[in-house]
């Protein structure tokens, strides 16, 4: 036989494609020709998995060789393939029955030396694998307690071409996964460590419950890094389809932890003020590796200090934060990422940010409007709530406040509210009061009575307030409400929605 073929996965942004690794031995002068849209590493390819063959003690099959790889318009991207393709390319010469290997998909990148070595993205590969009806995978040993994690399929690991070889040949067991991984550990820091801050804990308990992008403007130590860390730990837990979708992006990004298991907590990303415009939305060549916004996909997107942030990386969330997902050109076709985030922005409110806050400022009202117009147009737009916070008073600090409510008890309030919230929109599409658009929101049934309107219609009037500002003001109502557990907004709800979206006091 000189035609053998073995199944491998390709991803296409976070969904996998069933890849046939096709492998063709002809007389002719020996060489090794690869088709079927590869990139660069696939087209290295050919290197690693001649040494690794060799190296591994096989025969290397002095022929031309031609390797495809199937569907040849779906884009191949990395060094996943290269296990495949060893397989295939002994089966072809005759020096491997591939009985054993049929229906099975096999992942890894070859060593020259025959090692198999972890490849990004493997649990996207096995969710393929599986939607695709099939229950058996090899992957390399490095990745097995990570498609373990998908369920109903048998993961067998390698370490070497040498072992997957000789379980071919002669039945010789591969490697079990390790067991699965205790639960995640309860959700990071807890807002029971926050001292006082009143304002801040509602905004960010409101945020939470509505899905509101939130900003903080402070002093530095006013703590706004602090409530910020702390809004995942009042967010619900993902469900299944979330889970494997936020696993799947931070697989891609090779950033798992070892010990494998799905992501069940939503994810909070704080990218540095001095990170380039690929490292939030994404990028790099080969199989592209998401950016912070989509490793915060479902979770937290924090930019602190987020005045200082480029004006080109500022502009490269706007287009993500409205559509939900990133788009990313590349050579050969795009790729997107999804990157539905809640944003949390934390600025100083001037640029010399001195701890005191306004009372030692020298900054001139200028320069102090510009900083902060540097977030205004792209960004602060799109934001609901939007609150100031004070440096902490002694007394607070002390505990002599009685505030320090721990997360728990927070985020069972919101978990009630969401829920009412996503039974009132289902019918309309949607599940959190953020998402719900504003012409909705303007006509019955669920035009606010007049008088719970009357001071914003006012400030409409006035041109204090623009139409969208407006909006954004009712759909935080509608949170305060939901959190309160009554059915509909009224006047005070709207007040505290004021507050809460234009920093004046309620
Ligand atoms: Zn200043």
């Amino acid at each position: 036989m000189s035609y053998a073929k073995v199944l491998g996965v390709g991803l296409v942004g976070v969904t996998g494609h069933l890849v046939e690794v096709e492998a063709d031995l002809s007389p002719g002068l020996p060489a090794v020709v690869i088709s079927g849209l590869p990139d660069t590493a696939l087209h290295e390819a050919r290197d690693r998995v001649r040494a690794a063959v060799v190296n591994s003690g096989q025969r290397w099959p002095n022929r031309r060789i031609t390797l495809n790889l199937l569907p040849a318009t779906l884009p191949k991207y990395g060094s996943a393939f290269d296990l495949a393709i060893a397989v295939a390319l002994l089966g072809a010469a005759g020096e491997l029955p591939l009985l054993p290997v049929e229906g099975v998909v096999v992942l890894g990148e070859l060593g020259l030396d025959g090692t198999v070595r972890p490849v990004r993205g493997v649990l996207p590969m096995v969710t393929a694998a599986v939607r695709a009806g099939l229950d058996r995978v090899v992957v390399p040993v490095g990745n097995a307690a990570e498609a373990a994690v998908i369920p109903g399929v048998r993961v067998r690991a390698v370490d070497t071409l040498h072992r997957l070889v000789a379980f071919i040949r002669d039945g010789t067991p591969l490697l079990e996964p390790p067991p699965p991984a205790p639960a995640e550990a309860a959700a990071g820091p807890d807002l029971a460590d926050v001292a006082g801050q009143g304002l801040g804990r509602r905004a960010v308990e409101v945020a939470a419950a509505g899905g509101h992008h939130l900003s903080l403007l402070g002093p530095p130590g006013a703590g706004k890094t602090m409530l910020a860390e702390r809004l995942p730990s009042i967010l619900p837990e993902l469900d299944d389809a979330a889970a494997l979708e936020v696993t799947a992006l931070h697989s891609i990004a090779g950033i798992l932890p070892p010990d494998g298991r799905l992501l069940r907590r939503p994810p909070f990303q704080a990218p540095h003020h001095s990170a380039t415009v690929a490292s939030l939305v994404g990028g790099g060549s080969g199989l592209a590796r998401p950016g912070a916004l989509s490793l915060a996909h479902r979770g937290v997107l924090f930019l602190d200090e987020a005045a200082e942030f480029s004006k080109a990386a500022l502009e490269a969330l706007r287009q993500p934060l409205e559509s939900g997902q990133v788009h990313l050109t590349r050579a050969r076709g795009g790729t997107r990422y999804p990157a539905r985030v809640q944003l949390v922005l934390a600025a100083n409110p001037c640029p010399c940010a001195r701890p005191g806050g306004d009372t030692l400022c020298e900054c001139s009202p200028l320069a102090r409007r510009r900083y902060l117009g540097r977030l205004s147009g792209p960004l602060l737009d799109r934001i609901d709530v939007q609150v100031r916070v004070l440096p902490v008073r002694a007394a607070e600090l002390m505990g002599t406040d009685p505030d320090g409510e721990p997360s728990a008890a927070v985020a069972a309030r919101v978990v009630a509210a969401r829920g009412a919230a996503a039974e009132r929109w289902a019918a309309v599409g949607h599940r959190l009061n953020a998402e719900v658009p504003g012409p909705l929101l303007r006509r019955p049934p669920w035009r606010l009575a007049a008088q719970a309107t009357a001071d914003l219609r006012g400030r409409l009037d006035r041109g204090s307030l623009s139409a969208r500002g407006f909006d954004r003001i009712i759909r935080l109502a509608w949170t305060i409400a939901d959190l309160d557990g009554r059915t509909r907004p009224d006047q005070e709800d709207v007040r505290e929605a004021i507050g809460l979206r234009t920093g004046e006091e309620a």
